[in-house]
């Protein structure tokens, strides 16, 4: 199957698109693996995107379309894929349609999570990281720790990232809806829109997604 996964910050994506992944035996590709795995490898796209970021500036389309197509035509990606953080808006998604028609494939579904606003906002602003180490996560709601404010594996001090707090999730949610959502609009005209909520536990979603994908392919 090739999918794309798209849903706004705080959606868990990542962790959906993981599980996905492996219960659809497909790579899942994300952006952000992509760019670090382009730089580390120092191939001449990892250059020209590190260029960008170096001089503080977003990596353009181009960049990401190429990245994303070379990774695509790799042999473990000919049954299918799941696409997470690509495309991000509607000129890249257009350039994807016209690569896989080239290549006479096309996506399968566009899987759409589905959180209220006003939870992203409350998932993502209520994480507490420890300073001593940053894989100790807390949530001031759904798992706080025993002492507010500190570490219960360390003792270390709890504190919120800059990138979590209200007005940058405010902004990022911001950005969501005038760049991503558009390339909903896009796919559902294709009738490839499958849209499920992402609220429940982290199997819970993946088994609706499951089971959505599945009814979609069968229907
Ligand atoms: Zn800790």
């Amino acid at each position: 199957m090739r999918i794309v996964l798209v849903g706004p910050p705080g959606a868990g994506k990542g962790t959906q698109a993981a599980y996905l992944a492996k219960n659809l035996s497909v790579p899942h590709i994300s952006t952000g693996d992509l760019f670090r795995a382009n730089i580390s490898q120092g191939t001449e796209l990892g250059k020209q995107a590190k260029a960008f970021m170096d001089a503080g500036n977003l990596v353009p389309d181009e960049v990401t379309i190429a990245m994303a197509l070379e990774r695509m035509s790799q042999p473990d990606a000919v049954n299918g894929f799941l696409l997470d953080g690509f495309p991000r808006n509607v000129s890249q998604a257009e350039a994807l349609d016209e690569a896989l028609k080239r290549e006479g494939l096309k996506l399968d579904a566009v899987l759409d999570l589905e959180v209220p606003e006003d939870e992203v906002v409350k998932r993502i602003a209520g994480r507490r990281i420890c300073r001593n180490e940053s894989a100790h996560v807390f949530h001031v709601t759904y798992s706080p720790p025993e002492v507010p404010g500190v570490c219960d594996h360390c003792g270390g001090e709890l504190y919120q990232r800059d990138d979590d707090s209200e007005e940058t999730v405010r902004t990022r949610l911001e950005v969501y809806h005038t760049q991503t959502e558009p390339i909903i609009d896009h796919y559902r005209a294709q009738g490839l829109v499958v849209t499920i909520s992402a609220l429940g536990k982290v199997t819970e979603v993946t088994e609706r997604a499951m089971r959505a994908l599945q009814g979609d392919q069968a229907a």
